[in-house]
């Protein structure tokens, strides 16, 4: 039996370090032989130890796969599609603990599991299922070598981990099978975890990567740091990367890093994991009936690629802020012509370590201007970019808070035209037809300075002006008539208050009116779950400024009335997040969104995972292709005047 144990601990030893360490100290030859010893071994004795490398073969097929319920439930993760999401969960736990730390890791693509050790054996593999019941695959699993079979802890455990094929592994897997190849990664190891022949699922050679203790019967870790210590000390095959971070900006950082570098992964990924390190903040914060509070998966929608940087310009931003615009060798992204992309400021610049004659990666999704997103490479002769001391623009100093640089004048042209541009966009006012272009001719030739000055604008105030037509004019008056009466949540975000995105701009807008949101303590501000401390002071200061309160009063007197979406809560769209896409042939595109809203709805620019309608027209596109794929009911024209009550009216 002696002989027995050793056979079994050196072979156990070996495969880790082949496995797991990626560091064999022995050839194949060698564990070889000590692996037919084993063998014999056990079929002489009848006896197969528990933790014997024989069992990693697997067994037989089964005839279906028996239920298993988890001890503790496996969540899943709630996701953030944007920045401003992003920002707002890392808002939500400083809240709960103004010192709180963040991981942040990989987020891989395949199939989830739970692995259930008892008294220092392995017990049982069963995938997620619905997180509370899963599927027992133990036989499946047991021909992967990245897990111990037996570990140091005695209790009762769970850990988490994803089951993948690495790429590398799926090209070769398909030059053997090119008869019948596999097409993706996620779902060639999805399908090998959940094959009912553990001969198949070994053939795939799926690994899983661990990340997460889901269950401790006693000494429960502390963190999330201490949770993939543990996993690493007991032989768990984990992934070599964590970033820990304190701020937004610096989970922000690790989160491009992390897009970046998955390119070149042998692993497929398709986001980062945030989660809050600390237990005892976790346990404060608690979860949903799906999600935990304290964790966000970051899912990365976009289309990147590489570039050459050409140069770079300063644009100044509309609170005065210099952001690094840079041109780049035109590149192909998402069905675009990409020239131009950003950095976000001085320090994204300094940090990203981007120089003109860098390669760089470049992202662009649907609603944020191309970024870029880190230097691949330089080239010879790469030449740093300068900090600029006037503001190109207006040459008025340059004040330098942080990270940033600001234009020191109010007045700086570029400045106030794209506060007038913020104002009328999309999720703003939504003034069509006012585009930067044309505000900064209106900026030039009308002196149109401010929100208030749009309303002023008459069919005069067109005239000797390139371009605009009496059909152009008469459109544009409308659409800022139309926006008199945008609604509240709007309105908070067009005016661009510092540091308050469309979500913080929601909350605040619970509360009726302008005058309400003005009239609130900080104490009340910071109350509400999107809005930390800097925020809720520039909320403050905004409504304390003389400047910004004249400018309010005009606005009021312009007429422009924003309305409480408080006050639209039913109707044929309540609820409903809606998108149009495709042309209809009863109305436009503005006029679909005022209805949808007067309705209860929102109108949404692009689907995303909070959409729950689409409307689609003639000519749908990409939007409607998205909404298919993540399950979005979509109606035609027909249903949708149907649902505004006005089927009926058509001939
Ligand atoms: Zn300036």
């Amino acid at each position: 039996m002696d002989r027995m144990r050793y056979l079994v601990d050196t072979l156990n030893k070996w495969a880790y370090e082949y496995y797991v360490q990626d560091a064999p100290s022995v050839t194949d030859r060698e564990y070889d032989a000590l692996y037919d010893e084993l063998r014999a071994l056990e079929r002489d004795t009848g006896v197969r130890l528990p933790d014997s490398p024989t069992r990693r073969v697997g067994g037989e097929p089964v005839k279906a796969f028996a239920r298993h319920r988890h001890i503790a439930p496996l969540f899943s993760l709630d996701k953030a599609v944007t920045e401003d999401e992003l920002s707002a969960f890392i808002t939500r736990v400083k809240k709960v603990d103004p010192a709180a730390v963040f991981t942040v890791e990989y987020k891989f693509d395949g199939l989830t599991m739970c692995l259930t050790y008892s008294k220092g054996r392995f017990e049982r593999a069963t995938t997620r299922g619905n997180g509370t019941e899963g599927e027992d695959v133990t036989a499946q699993a047991l021909t992967v070598r990245s897990f111990p079979l037996s570990i140091p802890y005695e209790g009762t455990l769970e850990v988490r981990g994803e089951a993948i094929i690495r790429l590398s592994v799926l090209e070769e897997y398909n030059r053997a099978h090119s008869d019948e190849p596999l097409k993706n990664a996620r779902n060639a190891a999805a399908g090998a975890i959940r094959n009912l022949d553990p001969k198949v699922t070994a053939a795939r050679r799926p690994e899983i990567l661990f990340y997460d203790i889901n269950y401790m019967s006693d000494a429960p870790v502390a963190s999330q740091r201490e949770a993939l210590e543990r996993l690493k000390e007991w032989g768990f095959q984990t992934f070599p990367y964590l970033r820990v971070c304190a701020s937004f900006d610096e989970v922000r950082a690790a989160v491009d890093e992390i897009e970046v570098n998955r390119k070149s992964l042998d692993v497929l990924t398709d986001g980062a994991v945030i989660k809050t390190d600390a237990e005892d903040v976790r346990r404060r914060m608690g979860h949903t009936d799906k999600f935990p509070r304290w964790a966000i998966a970051y899912k990365f929608e976009a289309e990147e690629a590489e570039a050459t940087v050409e140069k770079v310009v300063w644009q100044v931003g509309r609170t005065g802020k210099l952001t690094p615009l840079a041109f780049i060798s035109p590149v192909e992204l998402a069905g675009a012509t990409v020239r131009r992309a950003t950095l976000n400021n001085f320090g994204d610049l300094t940090r990203k370590d981007v120089k003109v004659g860098s390669r760089v990666m470049v992202r662009r999704s649907n609603e944020v201007i191309p970024e870029i997103l880190g230097a691949v490479s330089h080239a010879e002769g790469s030449v740093p970019v300068q900090k600029p001391a006037f503001c190109p623009a207006c040459g008025a100093p340059v004040r330098e808070t942080g990270a940033n640089l600001f234009c020191t004048n109010r007045a700086c042209p570029p400045r106030i035209v794209q506060k007038l541009t913020h104002y009328c966009s999309k999720n703003a006012a939504d003034i069509e037809g006012l585009s930067e272009a044309t505000l900064a001719l209106l900026q030039k030739e009308r002196g149109v300075c401010s929100f208030s000055d749009l309303y002023a604008l008459t069919k005069e105030s067109f005239a000797g002006l390139e371009g605009f037509r009496a059909k152009k004019i008469s459109n544009l008056l409308s659409a800022i008539d139309a926006s008199r009466r945008m609604p509240l949540e709007r309105f908070l975000y067009a005016i661009g208050i510092e540091g308050i995105g469309r979500v913080a701009a929601r909350d605040l807008a619970a509360f009726g009116s302008v005058e309400a949101v003005a009239a609130l303590s900080f104490d009340e501000l910071v109350a509400l779950e999107n809005i930390g401390d800097v925020t809720a002071n520039a909320i403050i200061h905004y409504f304390a400024d003389e400047e910004n309160r004249a400018e309010l009063a005009r606005l009021r007197q312009a007429g422009v009335q924003p309305v409480s979406a408080a006050r639209v809560t039913q109707g044929a769209f309540a609820g409903e997040n809606v998108v149009l896409t495709g042309g209809l042939a009863s109305m436009s595109r503005p006029e679909a969104q005022k209805k949808i809203e007067e309705l209860g709805g929102t109108a949404q620019s692009s689907v995303t995972r909070k959409t729950t309608l689409v409307v689609a027209g003639t000519d749908a596109g990409s939007k409607l292709e998205r909404a298919r794929s993540l399950g979005i009911r979509v109606i035609g024209e027909e249903e949708f005047l149907s649902m505004l009550g006005e089927g009926a009216a058509q001939p």
